[in-house]
């Protein structure tokens, strides 16, 4: 498993991606180097220590030559909104990698992502040893599909859902997923997003006998194992999302 570490991250700019989107790029190349697809790091948001707790975010890329990370983030609370107001030059506090990323030998993978779910995500496009994944995305109308630029160029096929029909096809990503499934011999499904519409893809994939893996978010607090907030039940067993996870086989999650 990689080394996880503390960095002071050098802030090398933030863009915005829409109104309530933004991306950050870090500077931390120890992290840089280790991190594989899947796993997060945990951001320390201000130095006053207001908020006190670190905030998880997927690691969205990794450039290992420069050394450099990003995140995507939505600004949702107190956490986020500082975020938001950091300046390039500032250096944030960060640990990780932290986590379980995702298994990688599929030989035909495809990628279903909702919302900020799609961050972690497209670590995994960028780093499936070689092979291209087709990737199915939904969000609630065109301006969340910002998305299809960062995945368009590293991907096979790109397939888009809106909630409101404004881009690609009316209606969630399961309004593709089981035709996509049946036409396809995917052999993993990737998936993280929305609770409800990871079991209703996970449901899906145990249906057509696909092997699906998914990323679980849960509100944690220290990342690491030792405050079990955000454990929840697996098979026979509680798991925490923050080191057994965030990625796990469908077939081991019991209760989201
Ligand atoms: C492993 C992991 C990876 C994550 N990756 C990303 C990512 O790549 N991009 C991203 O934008 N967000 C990601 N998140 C969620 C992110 O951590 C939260 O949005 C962030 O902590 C909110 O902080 P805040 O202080 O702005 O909001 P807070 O003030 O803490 O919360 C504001 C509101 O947001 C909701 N909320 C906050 N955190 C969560 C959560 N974990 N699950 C559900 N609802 C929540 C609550 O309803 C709350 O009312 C991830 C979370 C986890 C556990």
């Amino acid at each position: 498993m990689a080394k996880k570490v503390v960095v002071e991250g050098k802030v090398i700019g933030q863009h915005v991606l829409n109104i309530t989107t933004k991306q950050i790029d870090v500077k931390a190349p120890e992290i840089a180097q280790s991190a594989v697809p899947g796993q997060f790091v945990n951001v320390q948001v201000s130095k006053r220590n207001s908020p006190l707790l670190r905030r998880p975010f997927g690691i969205a890329s990794v450039n290992k030559e420069t050394g450099i990370i990003t995140m995507i983030y939505r600004i949702l609370g107190d956490g986020t909104k500082i975020l938001r107001d950091v300046c390039s030059g500032d250096e944030i506090s960060i640990v990780g990698p932290l986590g379980k990323g995702f298994d990688l030998k599929a030989k035909k993978p495809l990628i279903v992502g909702g919302g900020l779910g799609l961050a972690p995500l497209l670590s995994l496009a960028e780093g499936m040893e070689g092979k291209k994944a087709d990737v199915l995305m939904g969000g609630r109308c065109e301006d969340d599909m910002f998305w299809t630029d960062y995945f368009a160029p590293i991907s096979n096929n790109v397939y888009v859902t809106t909630d409101d029909g404004s881009m690609g096809i009316k209606g969630t990503v399961m309004a593709v997923l089981p035709k996509l499934l049946a036409a396809n011999k995917y052999d993993c499904v990737y998936v993280c997003g929305p609770e409800p519409m990871m079991k209703a893809v996970a449901a899906e994939c145990m249906k057509q006998k696909i092997k699906c893996q998914v990323s679980l978010e849960k509100y944690m607090a220290c990342g690491l194992g030792a405050c079990l907030s955000c454990s929840c039940e697996g098979i026979g067993e509680r798991i925490k999302v923050c080191t057994d996870g965030p990625v796990f086989w469908a077939e081991e999650v019991g209760e989201w």
